[in-house]
């Protein structure tokens, strides 16, 4: 299988424009769950630019539990992203949800991330991995590895050959944190597969004073980065903000980070 370790034994290295993801650094992805307004995407570049993150992230279009919820701003939303990133350097990842967004999205962002609720959605995976484009895979709230391994396997049978594996909580008996960040994940990934592996420790516990420990427990783990939300004021916040860090805790974030290991 393309995604094995058998297939291929040394750790493979994502490229994003200048960005590397993968063995013998880390890379810090960060920015707001959902793009809110030009000025929102454009403070929350600075901040995560400032700070040192190397790829700014935001949902465009979201996929929200409540059809009343705030939905996203959809390619208006993604242009702001593109503009932001643009502005201060950094490549941009945002979440697609539906095929018929495939052409649009690629003619703006660098990267596409495949949401949790969708790591099964074989034809998207089927589209998005014949695009040529780097992708990032988020493991589904329900998923084992191996079905998010062969979710992989998907996008590489389409064409994919730039794909970042995403842990990001999983449903378990426990309600105090959203999801329960399934570390050991890490190693076993490691083993089984050539892929980069980056953890999302705001969706796995939905509480912010819970997002740096557990994002430094991962890096202690072995991932090869970290997807992270942060809002300029998590309070007025459309989607996530009890999950979002503040600027200066995701400042406090990266200074915790770099004494673990070298953030490029
Ligand atoms: C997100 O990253 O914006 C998101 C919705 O995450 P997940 O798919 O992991 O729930
Ligand atoms: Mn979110």
């Amino acid at each position: 299988k393309l995604a094995s370790r058998e297939f291929k034994k040394e750790d493979s290295l994502v490229s994003v424009g200048p960005v590397k993801i993968g063995p013998l650094r880390l890379a810090v992805i960060a920015g707001p769950c959902a793009i809110e307004s030009r000025d929102q995407i454009m403070e929350s570049a600075r901040i995560v630019r400032d700070s040192g993150g190397v790829m700014l992230r935001g949902g465009a279009f979201k996929p929200r539990t409540s059809p009343y919820a705030f939905q996203g701003l959809g390619e208006e939303g993604a242009r702001y992203l593109k503009e932001a990133g643009e502005k201060y350097g950094l490549p941009v990842v945002t979440e697609i949800v539906a095929t018929e967004h495939a052409d649009m999205l690629a003619d703006i962002v660098d990267v596409l991330q495949i949401g949790a609720r969708n790591m099964q959605n074989f034809e998207l995976l089927k589209r998005v991995g014949s695009m040529n484009k780097p992708i990032i895979l988020k493991r589904g709230m329900a998923a084992t590895i191996e079905e998010w391994l062969m979710a992989a396997e998907y996008l590489m049978a389409h064409g994919a050959e730039n794909v970042i594996l995403c842990e990001r909580g999983i449903r378990t008996f426990e309600t105090y944190t959203r999801n329960t960040l399934d570390l050991s994940a890490i190693p076993v990934i490691k083993k089984l597969s050539h892929l980069p592996v980056i953890v999302d420790p705001s969706h796995a516990t939905g509480i912010r004073e819970k997002v740096i420990p557990m994002g430094l427990a991962a890096v202690a783990a072995g991932a090869d980065g970290l997807v992270v939300e942060v809002h300029p004021d998590p309070e007025k916040a459309l989607s996530d903000g009890p999950q979002s860090l503040l600027p200066e805790q995701f400042e406090k974030m990266m200074r915790d980070i770099e004494a673990m290991a070298p953030v490029v």
